[in-house]
């Protein structure tokens, strides 16, 4: 298992291993929030945090939400709005430990166009 922690301490993302690679993308939402994200199913993921300790970003179609800490801003994790078995989500790996992440291949993804 592995943990994501904001900078803050707060909010904990617990996930069941290393992600194989990381996707950084630059599409309007990420390039802003400057994040890598690990994939994951969401019944595999449990975000640790208290009901008033996050906010939450949804725009446009309304088809994911953005989790981020109410008390240091840090992006911790997406989740799909809309409900499925099989439903992903996207944990920030830049708040994994450093080490962890070291050997992680980045994947480039080109969301701004596709
Ligand atoms: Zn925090």
């Amino acid at each position: 298992m592995l943990t994501a922690t904001c900078h803050c301490g707060t909010i904990k993302v617990e996930v069941p291993r290393a992600p194989e690679s990381v996707t950084d993308c630059n599409c309007s939402i990420c390039r802003r929030y400057g994040v890598r994200w690990a994939y994951y199913k969401d019944a595999e993921v449990t975000l640790i945090a208290a009901t008033d300790a996050t906010d939450n970003y949804v725009w446009g179609d309304k088809s994911l939400k953005f989790i981020r800490c109410k008390q240091c801003g840090c992006v911790m994790q997406w989740k799909s709005l809309t409900v499925g078995a099989d439903t992903n989500t996207g944990v920030n790996a830049r708040n994994f430990e450093q080490s962890v992440m070291a050997n992680v291949p980045v994947r480039l993804l080109d969301g701004a166009d596709t």
